[in-house]
């Protein structure tokens, strides 16, 4: 707890000044609040008898004075008090999105996005207000319940007694309904996660729940949701009505009873009638910090819950990152060597054992295999997506633990089966593969991937926007904007994991053509579910429950009669003949 708040407080550091400001100002805004009852108890005891008009205008200017300065003061709690929120939020939104991009693949897995969201966005939103309101409220807070009860003991000492045994009563009831609040409001979070969980995996599937014309299903679900969500909101808003009108009650109770008990002081003479009225006004100025208070008590475990998910969040220490001694490596030759590798995603489960595999600079190795015997997997590993965790991966006799993930993955360049393209335009996606590329070097990479007639066949060329994931193209082309951004990347090494099954064969047979051209000149880790395009391979690499059941050139494997290898072919070609 400490701890958290020590860890809060440096978030302020950088903002010293704005502190001050902000600080200075509420407070000061906060006594003059108390300047009114008082001018109300002189201004009917001291200045009406006089019967002086000029002093009575003079007195009501000072007042007016007062308030012009409070406004003022209001202005800057609001704009720069707020602005010292934000501020800490946005350096927090900041740290915790550059956190985001430094953890691994392991923890992706294991991650709902919705979740991720609401870390960087609500959370952080209330760990903003509370960064503004809380020190000052709760110092303003305290600060007027001792101003208006020392200046009611100014007033009436008697009275001001009476007051100080009733208030509790207001501020214990206030609390309790205040405590329960923040349990009603908790459960609400979940219920919102809950169902903007739900609305985010529908939008993102919505293609997949039409196409099984399930929209009766997700409806029922989320009409499951939704109801949750109304009825606990229900309960908040039947606390919420409750604790305010009993607390409004207690006040008004204590109001009438401090009223009663001011007029019979009034009566024997013992209270001026300025000093009745002031004392009532001040009694009103006594009740808004209970209010606050009642406010903090909800606000503050809410800022603070969030603000220690944030900070687990940023303990999450990335599984991968750059060993102290890594080393930049520049454009790398590309000779792999896997050796003893063992890997699991989970420790109890492994997926490859003892793996050992030399690969040449510039060779094609294709890796076979039944789905789910860890041909992804070995691939994976190469660019430090997941941890080995015995053995070691070596390229060009480097470790690849020794370099740093960025010059690392720079020297990579992947295609897969599924594309990931960002929602913006073709220009923007090829140079995703270098950023800095001129419009030339794009154009070029796409001519290469074979992407130029589309490109010329649109109106707005480069800069046709493809809609989310490239929904607008087609999977040949996604596949061909896939290959143009690594051929403008241009890695010595390059894996294809099945680039092209999710094609139907016409398509997959021009896009071998470019992958054919793409892996010229690189290392070339291909994984392919048809045969077909892995007979051109060096070297055929069938992998069996995680370790190499045999390995060779294609024609060599062929001839083993008992082959993994010729195993598969013959089912395959069996199924092409069948076809
Ligand atoms: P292949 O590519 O040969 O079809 P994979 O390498 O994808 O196989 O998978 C090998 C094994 O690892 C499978 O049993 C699969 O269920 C498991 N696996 C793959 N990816 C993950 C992951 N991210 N987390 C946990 N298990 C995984
Ligand atoms: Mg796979």
């Amino acid at each position: 707890m400490k701890d958290l708040l020590t860890r809060f407080a440096a978030y302020y550091r950088p903002h010293g000044r704005l502190f001050f400001l902000d600080f200075s100002s509420a407070v000061a805004a906060g006594l003059l609040e108390l300047a009114f009852p008082v001018a109300v108890t002189i201004f009917i005891d001291r200045l009406l008898p006089t019967n002086e008009l000029g002093l009575i205008v003079l007195a009501s200017l000072g007042l007016l004075l007062i308030y012009v300065v409070n406004a003022g003061l209001q202005v800057i709690v609001t704009y720069w008090g707020h602005m010292l929120g934000l501020r800490i939020e946005t350096e927090m939104r900041r740290k915790a999105f550059d956190h985001l991009q430094k953890l691994s693949f392991g923890f992706f897995d294991n991650q709902k996005t919705g979740h991720l969201v609401a870390r960087l966005t609500k959370d952080l939103e209330e760990i903003g207000e509370v960064a503004h309101h809380g020190p000052e409220d709760l110092f303003i807070a305290i600060m007027t319940l001792v101003g208006a009860l020392a200046l009611m003991l100014w007033v009436h000492v008697p009275l001001a007694l009476v007051t100080a045994i009733l208030v509790p009563v207001t501020a214990i009831l206030t609390t309790v309904y205040g405590q329960r609040m923040t349990q009603t409001w908790h459960a609400l979070y979940g219920r919102v996660a809950e169902f903007n969980a739900r609305v985010e995996e529908n939008v993102g599937g919505i293609r997949v729940v039409q196409a099984f014309a399930n929209e009766d299903h997700e409806r029922a679900l989320f009409a499951q949701n939704n109801q949750n969500y109304l009825s606990t909101k229900l309960q908040a808003y039947s606390v919420m009505a409750a604790s305010m009108s009993l607390s409004y009650l207690s006040m008004r109770f204590v109001q009438v009873v401090v009223m009663l008990a001011g007029a019979w002081f009034v009566v024997r003479g013992d209270l001026t009638a300025g000093g009745f009225v002031g004392f009532l006004l001040l009694l009103n100025v006594f009740f808004s910090p209970i209010e606050k208070i009642n406010s903090i008590i909800e606000t503050y475990p809410k800022g603070l819950a969030g603000f220690q998910r944030y900070c687990e969040f940023l303990d999450t220490r990335p599984d991968i990152a750059d060993a102290e001694a890594a080393k930049t490596v520049a454009r790398l030759d590309g000779a792999i060597v896997y050796r003893n590798v063992s890997f699991g995603y989970q420790a109890e489960k492994p997926v490859l054992t003892q793996l050992n595999l030399t690969i040449k600079a510039g060779e094609t190795v294709a890796f076979v295999g039944s789905s789910g015997a860890g041909k992804t997997t070995v691939c994976s590993l190469l660019p430090r997506f997941y941890e080995v965790t015995e053995g070691a991966i070596l390229i060009d006799g480097i470790d690849v633990r020794d370099m740093t993930l960025k010059s690392l993955r720079s020297n990579i360049g992947i295609v897969a089966q599924d594309v990931f393209l960002f929602a913006g335009t073709i220009r923007e996606n090829i140079a995703y593969g270098r950023l800095e590329a001129t419009e030339a070097e794009i154009l070029e990479a796409a001519r290469r991937a074979q992407l130029d007639s589309l490109i010329t066949s649109l109106p707005a060329g480069l800069d046709t926007v493809i809609g989310e994931r490239g929904v607008k193209l087609s999977g040949g082309q996604k596949q061909r904007l896939a290959i143009a951004r690594i051929f403008l990347k241009n890695p010595p090494i390059l894996i294809l994991d099945e680039a092209t099954s999710a094609l139907d064969t016409e398509t997959e047979r021009a896009i071998q053509q470019s992958l054919a051209e793409l892996a010229k000149g690189r290392t070339t880790l291909v994984v392919a579910h048809r045969l077909a395009t892995v007979a051109h391979a060096d070297r055929v690499v069938v992998i069996e429950k995680g370790r190499i059941a045999e390995q060779g050139h294609p024609l060599e494997l062929l001839d083993l009669r008992d082959g993994r290898y010729r195993y598969l072919h013959d089912l395959h070609a069996g199924s092409v003949a069948r076809q």
